[in-house]
């Protein structure tokens, strides 16, 4: 190799590695697993083949991917399988013992209502080709799956981005057949999720939904793309499943907005903050908005140091709880 390309080959492997790792941390008795739990490939209308999914990942640092291909809608079949289990299949050949997790999902892809759903950790992508919803629903449950509601406030399906719940989502909820909908999507994320969230007790999910390539559609212009934060006993399958229907998750935005459950989030905010009187530094690489009606508004970068007045009350405005409420932070106490 010439000196020229093992400079170059540096200068990319320092640019991969500032990419790559957001520092975020973990929460007693729980890893925090960076999760992009919705993807697509050539296996359906995406532009990359699935390996190229799994080097994305890897790059990025992430801990967990799932190959989501469109069931019903397979623009390529003139030059790809039709196999729904094929993408999943060359990615998880090529995730083995890289420390990547490939889960195995599909996503329903009917208008609105029910709009489109992914299927995770799912056993045969082909026996959910079935006309009918429900039936196709339930075919995913016997194989175990976890049912996750996608970008419900899509411009698509709903022009003016409002979030609406149908009668077949609240079927869904009854039968114990939806168990999470994606907060944040691609770049968008719609508030109105959590009215749902909160009040059916799902999981609260952010995912890229990727159809190019992860650089040019997140990593050129953001440090990272849209993901979820699951909370783990450890880094396994297993584990991962087991947190995503015990609903420990956060949806973290391609612009840094987080959203999930109080509890949750109030504990995860704390473990990224050091909190001294007035003086908060960020452990982490998320950025924090603080606002007082009084006082304006402060950010905290990341893994920066900030010293806020003298006051009690404060909101974090990139965090949500609730369709209309971010998280509330007490300091003086
Ligand atoms: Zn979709
Ligand atoms: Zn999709």
């Amino acid at each position: 190799m010439r000196p020229r390309y093992i400079i170059l080959s540096l200068i990319l492997i320092l640019f991969m590695s500032l990419l790559s790792a957001q520092i975020v941390p973990d929460l007693p008795g729980y890893k925090t697993l960076k999760c992009d739990f919705h993807m697509h490939t050539v296996f359906s209308d995406g532009l990359v083949w699935p390996t190229i999914r799994v080097d994305e990942a890897i790059d990025e640092g992430l801990d967990v991917i799932a190959i989501t291909d469109h069931l019903e809608y397979v623009p390529h079949k003139k030059y790809v399988s039709t196999d729904m289990n094929a993408s999943f299949e060359i990615a998880k050949k090529k995730a083995n013992n890289k420390g990547l997790i490939c889960i195995h999902g599909a996503e329903f892809t009917r208008w609105m209502p029910p709009g489109h759903l992914n299927a995770l950790f799912i056993q045969d992508g082909n026996k959910l080709l079935i006309d009918d919803f429900l039936p196709a629903i339930e075919e995913a449950i016997s194989q175990g799956a976890f049912i996750l509601w996608n970008h419900p406030g899509w411009i698509a399906h709903q022009p003016d981005k409002v979030v609406r719940w149908y009668d077949i989502h609240q079927t869904l909820v009854d039968r114990g057949w939806m168990h999470g909908i994606e907060f944040a999507n691609d770049h968008e994320h719609y508030t109105g999720v959590l009215e749902y969230t909160n009040k059916f007790d799902l999981a609260t999910f952010g995912n890229s939904d990727v159809h190019g390539i992860v650089l040019r559609e997140f990593l050129q212009k953001n440090n990272h793309r849209t993901m979820t934060l699951v909370f783990a006993s450890e880094k396994s399958e297993k584990a991962v499943k087991e947190a995503l229907f015990a609903k420990r998750t956060i949806a973290l935005s391609v612009d840094d907005i987080l959203a999930g459950p109080e509890e949750l989030i109030d504990q995860f905010v704390n473990a990224c903050l050091k909190i001294d009187g007035y003086t908060l530094t960020n452990l982490s690489e998320i950025p924090y908005t603080f606002m007082n009606k009084d006082q304006g508004t402060y950010v905290l970068e990341p893994l920066g140091s900030l010293i806020l007045p003298n006051v009690d009350n404060w909101e974090i405005t990139n965090v949500w709880v609730n369709k209309n409420e971010n998280l509330q932070l007490q300091l003086g106490q």
